[in-house]
């Protein structure tokens, strides 16, 4: 936990890690002992691997979804590997007020302490289809949840995020996120807005808090959202989430600091 020194930013190291280094990162035993880390979506896909894999490397599990059932599930699973004791925040993104993420905010505070990483994973692909066609009623639900939920999220939070010694937010983007694509419709515009709303959190707090900001690119994954969306792929063809976690890792762990405002693209060449 903190004192006032986290008031100011930290010393950047001379070197910071290329997106290279976050890629091929390989993450030594324990090395998020002692951290608190939140991860959206935490049921299912990416973000069940990761809590997983975050738990695996020491850290304390904060699982929060819309599906108790699958929250529960990876929790037995943290529980099994002798984890350390996850926290179930059930919660849906489209239909959540700022005031239960005020309140999420006061009940991690109260019973936990600390949080030092807060994965934003969570996200719906909503249509494949032109924006003339666009359903607008689906649009707004696609932008509520991978994008204005994930800020209204960080804001509410960022008492606990601000007073952590080494904190990191990690946003998660996509290809058209970067660059935009025709009939990725709301999809490839939250990614966009995501991308830009890390960069504009870095450039309002480098200079005065140690929180980091950066984005991650996951890449084509074998997970049911990518099936959705390409549905005649090949799924063996794709990397799996277990094999992208280095990158994750990294984002969350002290080997990152220094690294801020970056999209990191986990499959390069995706
Ligand atoms: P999945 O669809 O497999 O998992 C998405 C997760 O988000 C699920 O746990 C789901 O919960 C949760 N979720 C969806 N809507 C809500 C909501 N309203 N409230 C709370 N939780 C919700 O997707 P992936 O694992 O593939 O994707 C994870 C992230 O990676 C997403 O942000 C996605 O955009 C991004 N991404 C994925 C790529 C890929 O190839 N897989 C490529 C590029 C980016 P539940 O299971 O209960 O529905």
């Amino acid at each position: 936990m903190s004192d006032n020194s986290n008031q100011q930013a930290a010393p950047q190291s001379e070197q910071p890690l290329s997106h290279d280094d976050i890629r091929n990162f390989l993450p030594a035993k324990n090395c998020l002992d002692g951290k608190t880390i939140l991860v959206t979506g935490a049921g299912d896909g990416i973000g069940r691997v990761a809590a997983l894999t975050y738990a695996r490397y020491g850290a304390t599990v904060l699982l929060l979804g819309r599906t108790s059932s699958k929250l529960e599930y990876v929790y037995d699973e943290i529980e099994s590997f002798g984890g350390k004791q996850p926290a179930m925040l059930p919660m849906n993104l489209e239909g959540a007020t700022y005031a239960e993420m005020q309140q999420l905010e006061g009940l991690i505070h109260k019973e936990v302490g600390q949080l030092d990483g807060l994965l934003h994973n969570a996200g719906m692909l909503g249509q494949l289809t032109p924006l003339e066609m666009y359903d607008v009623d689906t649009f707004a639900q696609v932008m509520k949840v991978n994008f204005t939920a994930t800020f209204m999220l960080t804001q509410a939070l960022l008492p606990l995020l601000k007073d952590a010694d080494n904190g990191s937010v990690v946003f998660t983007s996509s290809s058209v996120g970067t660059h935009p694509r025709a009939f990725w419709g709301a999809y490839a515009l939250s990614k966009q807005a995501v991308e830009g709303m890390s960069d504009i959190f870095t450039q309002e707090t480098q200079n005065t808090t140690n929180l980091r900001f950066n984005c991650i690119n996951p890449g084509g994954t074998r997970t049911n959202m990518r099936a959705h969306a390409f549905p005649g792929e090949n799924p063996m063809s794709l990397k799996t989430p277990e094999d992208i976690m280095g990158g994750y890792v990294c984002l969350m762990s002290d080997e990152s600091i220094g690294v801020r405002g970056q999209v990191v693209a986990l499959q390069p060449k995706d």
